[in-house]
């Protein structure tokens, strides 16, 4: 197998070519300014792409590199450009896409691929002719190797996408990533005026509020910066508070590096609770005020 890797995030396409190379020939591409910090993972090439990124120009460049280099697959980190261009890509190359996968395995002629459906509840095994595929951020640790990879710069052609203006996005300056200690709320707070009733936890612990995707991204009750999970921020705080989280896999993806798990959740077959070092069954807006008592607050 010879496959194509692309990703902007040099720690994205790192950690595909750390899974992929198991199985077969890997290179890899990412935008110049950061094709040193790919080459060190054991791709057969690391190519640096020089000009103006677009998803028209990068997807283009994906597919005659594809053509032209023999390449069997291609695999793209499922970021916003990414989904852009894997389409894009699979589209000039008439082949068959399969999107946010977690795991892939060549066979004879199909492929087999799994990925997460039905919003995480169950995980889709498929078998297809599928020449490119998006790959779920976070699926392994990338591993660095002792070599380092020859770098190939690669042009981009220029784009035909004109830039209107660029809106800086509003941040709050939260760095999950680096706190000691983490209160991350789910579904089960109810409603976004009910984080209110959270927040004195979060002051009593100096604590950071984070939450699940159905928080972040589907209800917005907190910014998408603050979610944890697979497709979110990789936390490994000292301490990590789950309040009202089920702890779906997609989840603790997410969190799994944490030194010490509380979790309260109402349901005491909550999967949160078997990645819980402590565990309180109950209602979370009956343990809190307890809780926060009991720290002096
Ligand atoms: C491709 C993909 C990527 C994803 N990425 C992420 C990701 O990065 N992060 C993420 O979090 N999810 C992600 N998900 C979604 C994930 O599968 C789950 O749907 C999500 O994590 C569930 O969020 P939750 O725990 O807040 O909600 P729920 O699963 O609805 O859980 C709510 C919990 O609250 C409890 N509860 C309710 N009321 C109370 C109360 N009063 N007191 C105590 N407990 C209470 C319930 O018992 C329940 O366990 C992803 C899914 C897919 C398909």
């Amino acid at each position: 197998m010879k496959a194509l890797v692309f990703s902007e995030f040099p720690e994205m396409a790192a950690q595909m070519v750390t899974y992929l190379k198991k199985l077969g020939e890997v290179d890899a591409a990412t935008f110049s300014a950061k094709a040193e910090a790919l080459s060190h993972y054991g791709a057969g090439k690391a190519y640096a792409l020089n000009g103006q990124p677009q998803f028209d120009n990068v997807s283009a460049w994906l597919a005659d590199t594809y053509k032209a280099g023999g390449y069997d697959y291609m695999f793209i980190a499922s970021t916003i450009l990414g989904r852009e261009v894997a389409g894009a890509a699979s589209q000039s190359l008439d082949a068959g896409i399969i999107s946010e996968i977690t795991e892939f395995q060549p066979g004879q002629g199909n492929v087999h691929t799994k990925r997460y459906f039905l919003g995480g509840k169950t995980v889709l095994e498929e078998e297809s002719d599928s020449k490119v595929f998006t790959f779920a951020p976070g699926i392994v640790d990338a591993e660095r190797v002792d070599s380092a990879s020859p770098i190939t710069p690669a042009d981009l052609k220029p784009s035909s996408v004109t830039v209107v203006s660029v809106e800086e996005k509003q941040s709050s300056g939260v760095n999950l990533e680096k706190a000691k200690v983490i209160v991350s709320i789910g579904r089960g707070v109810g409603k976004k005026e009910n984080i209110a009733q959270v927040e004195p936890l979060v002051k009593a612990v100096n604590g950071e509020l984070a939450g699940s995707r159905p928080v972040c991204l589907d209800y917005q009750w907190l910014s998408d910066e603050r979610q944890v999970g697979i497709s979110g921020k990789k936390v490994r705080p000292n301490l990590y508070i789950a309040v009202g989280i089920s702890g779906q896999i997609q989840h603790i993806a997410g969190m799994r590096g944490s030194k010490v798990v509380i979790a309260f959740n109402k349901d005491k077959s909550a999967p949160i609770f078997d990645e819980s070092d402590y565990g309180i069954v109950g209602d979370i807006f009956q343990i809190i005020p307890k809780l926060v008592q009991a720290l002096g607050a």
